[in-house]
């Protein structure tokens, strides 16, 4: 088989952008399956009250499943909470139950509120668990589980929908990216923007592709995810487009971008 290579040191990366439906969850589940499906042992972790990585994953997350919730508020170890996905014994998941729904609130009154997920994610615990990669899926807004995931990380990756506004609302991540660096996490470092959702029959998505090249770099994966229904319809089947359709264009372009990630996750040490 084509294993992709391992990272020299784990990656922990956080999956964001305050915008609901740019493609977070789906990038998330099917980039650690892009990884795990070629050798490299992986986890997700699911930081959305709404599940949908859970769901993509088809790990159990009935309300009172060890989750990270009771992750957050201690009751659990990171191991405990871990599930092994049916689509691949290389990848892992941390559900989120409906329990999640409270805690921004109730984190709110905790000591440390802003590094209880890092602290979870003890080195040993991960050594324990053996996965090289962290992807931490968090919900839709930039309240206090968002901040966990920043604090928790090295890496934020950042998706971008191919459509109009996409940039609309990036300064505010940015500047609170920026905000968690300077007081809680100096190794933060926005290192991955992934295009997706990319519908190349528009002349519009081609302008957000160029614009958003123009404004970040390097740091933009070349791979860009089409929009394809496939990759939508998966979920429903408690399956990642790698599991649900392996041929498809999205499961191929996924697939590539994993490589991308894994192949910079080892260059990047050697400069
Ligand atoms: P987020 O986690 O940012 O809210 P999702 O990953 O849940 O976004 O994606 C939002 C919706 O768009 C979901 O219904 C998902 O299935 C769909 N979707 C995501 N990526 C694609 C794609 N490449 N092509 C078509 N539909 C997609
Ligand atoms: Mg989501």
């Amino acid at each position: 088989e084509n294993f992709m290579p391992r990272p020299t040191r784990r990656r922990v990366m956080t999956v964001a952008n305050q915008k609901g439906g740019v493609g977070k969850t789906t990038s998330a589940v099917n980039l650690a399956a892009g990884l795990a499906l070629h050798g490299v042992r992986t986890l997700v972790i699911d930081l959305d009250p709404q599940g949908n990585a859970s769901t993509a994953l088809d790990v159990d997350h009935r309300s009172g499943t060890p989750s990270v919730y009771e992750m957050l508020i201690g009751e659990v170890s990171v191991v405990e909470a871990t599930q092994v996905s049916a689509q691949s014994p290389n990848l892992l998941c941390v559900p989120a139950t409906i329990d999640l729904a409270g805690a921004e609130i109730e984190l709110v009154s905790m000591a440390s509120r802003e590094s209880r997920l890092k602290e979870a994610l003890s080195k040993e615990a991960l050594d324990e668990l053996g996965v090289d990669y962290v992807f931490i899926d968090c919900p839709p807004s930039l309240g206090l589980l968002t901040v966990n995931a920043l604090v928790a990380a090295h890496e934020v990756l950042i998706p971008i929908q191919c459509e109009y506004y996409a940039l609309e609302g990036l300064g505010q991540l940015l500047s609170n990216i920026e905000l968690v660096q300077r007081h809680l996490n100096q190794a933060l470092s926005v290192s991955t923007i992934l295009l997706t959702m990319y519908d190349g029959r528009t002349k519009l998505a081609d302008q957000v592709t160029q614009e958003v090249r123009n404004h970040f770099g390097d740091v933009v994966l070349k791979t860009i995810i089409p929009r394809s229904v496939k990759v939508s319809e998966a979920p429903g089947y408690g399956q990642t487009i790698l599991a649900y359709d392996p041929g498809s264009r999205g499961a191929m372009s996924y697939v590539d971008a994993a490589r991308e990630l894994a192949e910079r996750g080892v260059s990047r040490e050697r400069r």
